[in-house]
């Protein structure tokens, strides 16, 4: 059986929410507070974040930060305001709904109102004695950054939006970089036609492509010098990355009762269960198909948490959660944007421009009802593209 949010949804009759406490230090946990404030809540806020710094965005780690161009006080985000108390270095360690309280080492902190923001860590692949290198927390970008200065050679495990950005801050600094991946990168992302160009694009700048059915293993400790691939191939570089996903954040809610499923369940309005909502990489929804679906992007995080906000104040009377599906990825001069779910198929159709001049607008599967839209290097701005979509999914002239 699917797992559902637990419990009835109605508005809780222990009545207003007026202590909320938000668990998480990042994009998604910040725009919840400006939301409940936005929304005119005046009760406490308190916000558990088990980072050092103040809420950050992750954004500019495999860019900037990784390029060395860009330090801590570009990536920290507007401060939250005086009325709301941040603890730093303070990790949720359980959860007490019976007795709403949140754990801490710190202590119990009690609440009416609870949003669950704690995101998603790096993915590891490698074996406990291996100390792998991943890019998720500005710390990892700072570390990453150091071990790039001393490398030569850099391999990159996984060709996502994240691997293949790292790849293409590693070209800029002159390195020897190659990406190996089960599929070619990108294609799953952004379709054949696209991930086609960006890999020709990355491959003129430098990159070298390994392919491999069956995934690496990394070799040596503490840090790994190489990786085998299934069919046997031994790759070796001065610095490995691996960039193969992220894993949600939802070990502290073990024994809690929630919902909890690759991510934590939340229902239309991002609900989980009286009183409790979540929102950003750390939630997962049931499509109409009844399949669990995450959306671990900025925007989604962004969108949702509005969201999210709104349905601890609202109830039933908040507006059901529609996510735009937009993201992006800035690399190898190319500043891609999408609409839509990804992994579009066959052709697209041109509403733009062509690839070949460097410049497209590109839609799936046709230009009157698309369901993805592409624009690689377009000036169409992100509105625009969201409209787009949504003009095809509601029939609503943009
Ligand atoms: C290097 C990098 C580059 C990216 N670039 C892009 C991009 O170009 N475009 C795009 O759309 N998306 C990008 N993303 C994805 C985007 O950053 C994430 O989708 C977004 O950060 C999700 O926000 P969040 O607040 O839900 O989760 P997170 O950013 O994961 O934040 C969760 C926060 O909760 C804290 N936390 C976790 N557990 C606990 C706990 N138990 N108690 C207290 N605190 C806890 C974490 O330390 C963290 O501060 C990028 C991600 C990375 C890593």
């Amino acid at each position: 059986m699917r797992p559902s949010p637990a419990g009835d949804m109605r508005p809780s009759p222990a009545g207003p929410v007026r202590d909320v406490v938000v668990v998480g230090g990042s994009i998604a946990a910040l725009t919840a507070v400006e939301t409940l404030r936005l929304e005119d809540f005046d009760g406490r806020i308190t916000v558990l974040s088990d980072e050092d710094l103040p809420p950050y965005t992750r954004v500019p780690l495999s860019k900037g930060v990784l390029a060395g161009r860009e330090t801590a006080d570009d990536v920290v985000l507007a401060p939250l305001s005086d009325e709301v108390d941040l603890h730093l270095r303070t990790p949720a360690t359980g959860l007490d709904t019976a007795n709403r309280t949140v754990l801490t080492p710190a202590g119990p902190v009690r609440y009416d109102g609870l949003v669950l923001a704690s995101g998603a860590r790096a993915r590891r692949i490698g074996t406990a004695d291996q100390a792998e290198r991943v890019l998720r927390s500005y710390d990892d970008g700072l570390r990453l950054r150091d071990h790039l200065d001393r490398a030569a050679s850099v391999l990159v495990v996984g060709g996502g939006f994240l691997g293949m950005e790292i790849a293409s801050t590693a070209c800029t600094l002159g390195k020897e970089v190659t990406v190996v991946d089960l599929a070619p990168p990108l294609d799953r992302l952004l379709g054949t036609a696209v991930g086609g160009h960006v890999r020709t694009v990355a491959a003129q700048a430098g990159v070298r492509f390994v392919l491999t059915h069956g995934g690496v293993r990394l070799l040596g400790t503490p840090f790994p010098t190489a990786v085998e691939t299934a069919d046997g191939q031994r790759l070796e570089a001065d610095l490995i990355v691996s960039a193969v996903g992220d894993v949600p954040n939802v070990e502290w809610l073990a024994g809690s009762g929630l919902p909890v499923a690759g991510g934590v369940l939340v229902d239309e309005r991002c609900r989980v269960a009286p009183g409790i909502v979540a929102a950003g990489d750390v939630a997962v929804s049931t499509t109409g198909d009844g399949a669990l679906t995450r959306i671990p992007s900025w925007t989604n995080a962004v969108e949702q948490a509005r969201a999210a906000a709104k349905a601890l104040l609202h109830g039933d009377d908040a507006p059901v959660y529609r996510p735009s599906r937009y993201s992006w990825t800035e690399q190898f001069g190319l500043d891609v944007k999408m609409v839509g779910p990804g992994d579009p198929q066959g052709e697209p159709t041109v509403l733009d421009g062509s690839l070949g001049t460097g410049s497209a607008l590109l839609a799936w599967p046709d230009a009157n009802a698309p369901q993805t839209v592409v624009a690689v290097n377009h000036p169409t701005p992100p509105a625009k593209l969201k409209r787009l979509l949504a003009r095809a999914t509601t029939g609503v002239a943009a």
